[in-house]
């Protein structure tokens, strides 16, 4: 059998480098795609190939247009034949009071954490249906479940992913595809390094005060999850034997929304 084929978006960075990392380990061919410095990218593209033994592409579509998402599918498919797994990954936060939130942030948000999703499943679903294989993994997040002040759009995203994953869990569901959505709680990664300065200026406390009183106050185990955990959650999913699992919305939250 030919190697799957993964496009993870957002995975220049963070939790979508180390899913295309172990994706690529476990033998899928890589779309990655995300944000960046080209010649940084270039560097993340070749060590990934080089690391996995995996034929490794970079995509770089804009997850907040909604053409762009559309020409990656394509690309994917040209260059590959199929798509079979689609993680759901690319994701932005800003952090601020309902009354100050800039509405263009919100607006980015949105598109960005929720409909880039419905774009690219969109695109995607067809191939996966008339192959009777498909994968979709969405990078939800404990706030798919649970909220904090201060991420309007963020939470009303994440949440909104949770319905989508639900949604076409049972659309796709007889025709080999599964839909899940996998939620960690805070992994200490770009996105949420720049929100501790953001919410210690929202709250008024210093960012030790962030770390140990807001990020991992709920979060039982006193830790980060690690991206490595996410990664190994995302390739399980995305594996044979994970065919009965779909439009799940699994937390991976060091008991976060145990509570
Ligand atoms: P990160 O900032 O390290 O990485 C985000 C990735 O998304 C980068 O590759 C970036 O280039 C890409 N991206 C941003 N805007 C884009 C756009 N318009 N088009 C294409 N790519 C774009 O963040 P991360 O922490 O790795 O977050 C990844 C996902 O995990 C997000 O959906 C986030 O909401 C989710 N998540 C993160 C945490 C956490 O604690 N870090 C917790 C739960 C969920």
């Amino acid at each position: 059998m030919s190697k799957r084929t993964a496009i993870v978006t957002g995975s220049t960075s963070g939790i979508g480098l180390g899913i295309a990392r172990a994706l690529g380990m476990a033998g899928h061919n890589l779309v990655i795609n995300g944000l960046g410095d080209p010649a940084v990218i270039e560097a993340i593209r070749a060590e990934l190939a080089a690391e996995t033994g995996a034929e490794v592409i970079y995509d770089a579509a804009d997850m907040s247009k909604p053409d762009e998402i559309a020409a990656m599918i394509t690309n994917t498919i040209a260059r590959f034949g199929h798509v079979d797994v689609l993680v759901n990954n690319a994701g932005i936060q800003f952090v601020a009071p309902i009354e100050t939130f800039p509405p263009a942030r919100w607006d980015l948000i949105i598109q960005i954490n929720m409909s880039a999703a419905f774009h690219a499943i969109q695109h995607a679903l067809a191939d996966m249906k008339s192959r009777g294989f498909g994968r979709i993994i969405n990078v939800a997040s404990a706030h798919a479940l649970v909220a904090s002040p201060f991420k309007s759009a963020y939470v009303t995203a994440k949440h909104g992913i949770a319905g989508l994953t639900k949604t076409v869990a049972l659309e796709a569901a007889e025709h080999g595809v599964t839909v899940n959505a996998v939620c960690p709680g805070y992994v200490l990664t770009p996105l949420v390094e720049k929100q501790i300065p953001e919410q210690a200026a929202a709250r008024g406390i210093s960012e030790d005060a962030v770390i140990r009183d807001v990020l991992l106050a709920a979060q039982p185990t006193k830790r980060f999850v690690t991206v490595e955990e996410v990664a190994a959650l995302t390739v399980f999913l995305a594996g044979d034997s994970a065919g009965s699992i779909t439009g799940a919305i699994i937390p991976i939250d060091g008991g976060w929304t145990a509570h």
